[in-house]
């Protein structure tokens, strides 16, 4: 049976999240560290079109070229696990237009790669369900579980891949995001985390998961100690009258909390004359589709 052209081609968001709780409980003895995090996914998000054609293969485009277009981009690694998990010969293109600063912080790879998954899931009507997407989610990245879940926030523990669904957290109704301008490596963060309780399991214990979270992230003493205009924008941000302003998962972009949104486009305005990638966006009720 052929399909349809409407049913050839999806069009699909990738939001970007912020950890708005961060604690890192130890590194286990596989070199993955054991977090426990609260993220809240946001409206700021990335497009995808994924279409469907007769030429075989997998071809990634991105216009901009920010990030590679083979096989190392997380959106051809999702497409090609999910192809050999259903058996299907792939014949796939991807157009991914970027919004979401890279190497950020704030998950755009990941969030990209569980749009594809979920994306595929529906255009080649695989029905997967959620227990299949995630486990086609999990080597792909430690926050790829996260963005395959449909809720807008959720506590994150283990390696990022359990998961618990919570509301977002009273007050955070309006999030301004400042991007220096430059990323930085997770793995260096990770590997510069000063770890005093290693690799006892016994020590990988969260607080409960229906315990009340304050704003906080431990990895912001390593970015922090290496680019120092991070405390300066947090100052900036603080001032502004942001209830809470924290970098997002190992940085560089900062976080501003806001209850109201002139406030928070106001906080923005300042932010913008200093520096050029500053948004103001809300947290994300699902993923949207288009
Ligand atoms: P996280 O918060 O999950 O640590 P991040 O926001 O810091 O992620 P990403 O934007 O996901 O970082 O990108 C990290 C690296 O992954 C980049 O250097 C980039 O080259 C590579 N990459 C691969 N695929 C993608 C993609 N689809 N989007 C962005 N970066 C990608």
């Amino acid at each position: 049976m052929s399909s349809s052209p409407a049913e050839r081609k999806l069009a699909i968001q990738a939001p970007a999240k912020i950890n708005y709780y961060l604690r890192i409980l130890g590194k286990r003895p596989d070199g993955y560290h054991e977090l426990d995090s609260l993220m809240i996914k946001l409206e700021l998000a990335d497009d995808l079109v994924l279409r469907r054609r007769s030429t075989a293969g997998i071809e990634v485009r991105c216009p901009g070229k920010e990030v590679p277009t083979g096989p190392a981009n997380l959106v051809y690694q999702a497409a090609a696990a999910f192809f050999a998990h259903c058996r299907l010969d792939p014949a796939l293109e991807i157009t991914l237009t970027k919004r979401i600063p890279v190497a950020a912080g704030l998950g755009g790879g990941s969030s990209d790669a569980a749009a594809v998954l979920r994306g595929l899931d529906q255009l080649y009507g695989t029905g997967l369900g959620l227990e299949q997407l995630q486990a086609l989610a999990r080597p792909l990245g430690a926050d790829v579980p996260f963005f395959v879940q449909p809720e807008p926030a959720a506590r994150a523990r283990g390696i990022g891949e359990q998961l618990t669904p919570v509301p977002v957290p009273a007050g955070v109704n309006w999030i301004v995001l400042v991007n220096p301008g430059f990323g930085v490596s997770t793995k260096w963060v990770y590997d510069n985390f000063p770890l005093t309780k290693q690799s006892d399991p016994a020590n990988f214990t969260g607080s409960s998961a229906a315990e009340a979270l304050p704003p906080h992230n431990d990895l912001e003493a390593v970015t922090l100690a290496g680019y120092p205009e991070l405390a300066t924008i947090r100052r900036q941000l603080l001032a502004a009258g942001a209830s809470a302003a924290l970098m997002s998962g190992s940085g560089p972009t900062m976080f501003a909390v806001f209850a109201e949104e002139p406030a928070a486009r106001a906080c923005a305005a300042g932010m913008a004359r200093q520096y050029r990638k500053v948004y103001v966006t809300r947290p994300c009720w699902g993923v949207v589709k288009r």
